[in-house]
């Protein structure tokens, strides 16, 4: 069976003190939970922090971007050599706020693909349409477009190191969800459309996580959903409760 992942997107919250906090609280309220996943994503200045701290948990730590290039004159960015060799093995790439912040092209998404790759980590790929996307009913288009651009230059054997996060950006920090309906729609359409380029067994196997204004109310009905493996949560990550709550959603 395909895993199940909760990962907490902290974005750009949380210093050194909030950070040890954040941590401390999910270990204090921490129930195994067997067969589900658990990643934080805390902001970089964090991450050997957070990777250091949870050494003996079962809680895996991502990075929220990085740079394609192995090194060099890139001043501010971060290479994902530099992630590995703290112990960080996961990175969330193409999230939409990257891709409308700054301005993160499908072809530049490639590159960070193949660094993450060349590095042995695993990234998940974050795709989603904008409200006026999903108005004018281009939205499996363009995740269509999102999906074979960023990842289906890859082989096969590649695969079993992308997650994917469906993320429809009028879901992200609004309080507005993407009905389970919704949701599952587009999963069972991503994985068709994956299927339909790798194969019906790869395609079977990929985690696709659902993202945008998860919350502990909704987390359940929306795992519920065949095609759903998980949850990128953003907002309630930050609350040691709220994020375990999610993670016994399944
Ligand atoms: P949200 O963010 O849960 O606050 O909507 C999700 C995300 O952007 O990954």
């Amino acid at each position: 069976m395909r895993d199940k992942i909760v990962a907490g997107n902290w974005k750009m919250n949380n210093d050194l003190a909030q950070t040890e906090d954040l941590l401390g609280n999910l270990k204090n309220q921490w129930q195994e939970k067997e067969g589900v996943r658990v990643i934080v994503a805390p902001p970089f200045t964090n991450l050997y922090h957070a990777f250091d701290s949870l050494r003996d948990w079962p809680i895996d730590v991502a990075a929220q971007n990085m740079n394609e290039n192995k090194s060099g004159a890139f001043t501010g960015e971060i290479s994902a050599q530099m992630l590995t060799s703290i112990g960080v093995k996961t990175v969330i790439l193409g999230h939409s706020e990257r891709r409308a912040i700054y301005k993160e092209t499908d072809e530049l998404l490639a590159k960070k693909v193949d660094a993450a790759l060349e590095n042995e980590m695993e990234v998940i790929f974050c795709v989603g349409e904008e409200l006026s996307d999903r108005k004018t009913e281009r939205h499996f288009d363009l995740v269509k477009a999102q999906l074979e651009k960023g990842l289906f230059h890859l082989s096969a054997k590649n695969w079993d190191k992308v997650v994917i996060a469906y993320e429809p950006v009028w879901a992200i920090g609004t309080g507005e969800t993407a009905s389970p309906e919704q949701a599952q729609e587009m999963h069972a359409f991503i994985r068709k459309t994956i299927a339909g380029k790798y194969g019906q067994e790869l395609a079977g196997k990929v985690a696709i996580l659902y993202g945008g204004s998860v919350k502990p109310d909704n987390a359940q009905e929306i795992f519920a959903k065949e095609d759903v493996d998980g949850g990128l949560i953003g907002g309630a990550s930050l609350k040691a409760a709220d994020f375990l709550a999610i993670v016994n959603a399944f």
